[in-house]
């Protein structure tokens, strides 16, 4: 099998570079003793194709001390089995885990047959992984049934990811992660367990955060379920954050701009020791492609998009006070309020330039292009665009002077017609758009700038967090059909054919980590129906 040959021949040479560099390796077979079990922070699969997955898992004994692993090399063993008993081995070989990537380990595992279930696990001397299951799409012309679930904004100090584990019991074939997989600071006092640390800068502060998250058996339940198709949006990183301008930009202060940069390049660069993601996603200069496209062969297209990293700064920030800016205590900054979204007047004449400025961007250019591309490609049926931040509008103030918030695609009107703009242009069959971020859940009609309905966007809660109750504004917004603000949970969604279905999952108590769960609400979309009908009441 070439595939295994090349596996062998990187393992080799990748060996052969560290053993030239004078690192320490720990060669598999050996007889190594770790201080506890290695892969307390489980494993997971991510950015399947029809041949192969990625399969991912992390060396960690002691998940906040990884410096006790030193600079030492560990080769590691894997398998891929066509059975949960690992009796058909369908690949099997060994990787590197190295110390400047956490000892996080990537296999992209190829030459397998499309569209069926596998399961894999790791072994290092005499650990092994606990198993996952993986799969892999199916091949372009098939059109089975695609169930996947959405999560997002999950807030490790607000609750319990009760919500994951039930994401999980349900066995999707793919989950989404929207954003907000993890969040880089504590905010708010109804607190069930609390980060170890305080807001995250360094690389070790986020290495020490996502370690948090994946030693939680919920989510390393969902992880081990099926493969993740992931996207961010500013939790990852920083709150409010847009390409290189944080939160606090506008303060100036030393360096700041500097510091960002290296911040966030530290932020991206843990993101990808985490995630079960292609090294080719990895970027100079500190960057990660993190937008993509995944056929459900030719039932479904997903596209994931990244809303964070090339965007324009939001519109009309306020102006930082002194009293905003001056204050740096150890390493938190305390620059409060300064940059990041904000509610503004779409009709105010001092903002309203800058909103409608042309040259002002959500994707930036190269994924616009990238999109277009992609849109043009091989027909699927269901075309599903995944993000970070909200695109239908959520309108507060008044019908004579609303206002919007900065941070989501409402406030920046000319890339969000350039995007509908895009899919009506390829006629784009059955686009769904999909989203969390708001902590609340959604069904809205997504309309253009002349009021057609075009497609709809399906909003799903928060994972754990303190949930956001938009229903004094919904006669402002006749567009949201739907909007249920009491719990959170997640969005279980299945295509078959012309229908595509999604129930929306809320659970009851967030500080309950045995709390029960319930459908809340029901849609069905129908082929060629851009408006979805609620069908359980
Ligand atoms: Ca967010």
């Amino acid at each position: 099998m070439a595939t295994s040959i090349t596996r062998r021949r990187f393992v080799q040479q990748a060996t052969a570079a560290t053993a030239l560099a004078g690192l320490p390796l720990v060669r598999a077979g050996a007889q190594v003793r770790f201080s506890s079990y290695p892969f307390k922070l489980g494993v997971s699969s991510g950015d399947p194709a029809p041949d192969g997955f990625v399969i991912w898992t992390r060396l960690a004994p002691e998940p906040f001390e990884p410096e006790q692993l030193g600079t030492t090399a560990y080769e590691v063993d894997w398998e891929v089995a066509e059975d949960a008993g690992f009796q058909r081995i369908a690949s099997a070989g060994r990787s590197l885990a190295l110390a400047h990537l956490a000892h996080s380990i990537h296999v992209e595992v190829t030459g397998l047959q499309p569209g069926r279930d596998y399961h894999y696990r790791f072994r290092l001397g005499r650990y092994e992984s606990p198993p996952g299951r993986a799969l892999t799409l199916p091949a372009a012309g098939e059109t089975p049934a695609l169930r996947f679930a959405l999560g997002s904004c999950a807030h490790y100090e607000h609750g319990f990811f009760a919500a994951y584990r039930y994401m999980a019991a349900d066995r999707p074939d793919l989950i989404l992660g929207l954003g907000d997989y993890i969040y880089e600071d504590g905010y708010g006092n109804r607190r069930v367990r609390l980060f170890h640390r305080r807001e995250a800068i360094t690389l070790a502060d986020y290495r020490n955060r996502y370690a948090e998250y994946q030693v939680d058996p919920d989510l390393q339940a969902a992880h081990a379920a099926c493969p993740w198709l992931v996207t961010w949006d500013d939790h990852e990183v920083d709150n409010d954050y847009a390409a290189l301008t944080s939160e606090h930009e506008l303060c100036g202060g030393p360096s700041s701009r500097e510091a960002f940069v290296e911040r966030r390049a530290a932020a991206y660069q843990a993101w990808y020791e985490h995630m079960p993601v292609r090294q080719s996603r990895l970027r100079a200069a500190g960057g990660v492609t993190v937008y993509g496209a995944f056929d459900w062969g030719s039932a479904a297209r997903l596209y994931l998009l990244d809303t964070r990293q090339y965007r324009s700064a939001q519109a009309c920030a306020r102006e930082p006070t002194p009293a905003t800016c001056d204050t740096e205590a150890g390493r938190k900054l305390l620059f409060v309020g300064a940059g990041g979204g904000r509610l503004v007047g779409l009709t105010d004449p001092a903002c309203r330039p800058q909103l409608e400025d042309p040259s002002r961007t959500m994707l930036g250019a190269a994924q616009e292009d990238w999109l277009d591309t992609a849109l043009t490609g091989e027909r699927c049926r269901w075309n599903l665009l995944a993000y970070g931040t909200p695109f239908a509008p959520i309108y507060e103030g008044t019908p004579e002077a609303p206002l919007v918030f900065t941070d989501g695609w409402s406030a920046y009107p000319v890339a969000r017609q350039r995007l509908l703009d895009t899919l009506v242009r390829h006629r784009t069959t059955n686009p769904v758009m999909m989203t969390g971020d708001l902590h609340a859940f959604f069904v809205s009609e997504v309309r253009d700038q002349r009021g057609r309905t075009l497609t709809s966007e399906l909003v799903t809660s928060s994972i754990a967090n303190s949930n956001t109750n938009k229903s004094g504004v919904l006669h402002l917004n006749p567009h949201i059909r739907y909007h249920e603000w009491e719990h959170s949970g997640y969005t279980l969604c299945e295509v078959e054919g012309g229908r595509m279905r999604a129930d929306m999952v809320g659970v009851d108590d967030i500080r309950d980590p045995r709390t029960a769960r319930q459908v809340l609400a029901s849609f069905e979309f129908e082929d060629g129906n851009p408006i979805p009908r609620r069908i359980d009441a």
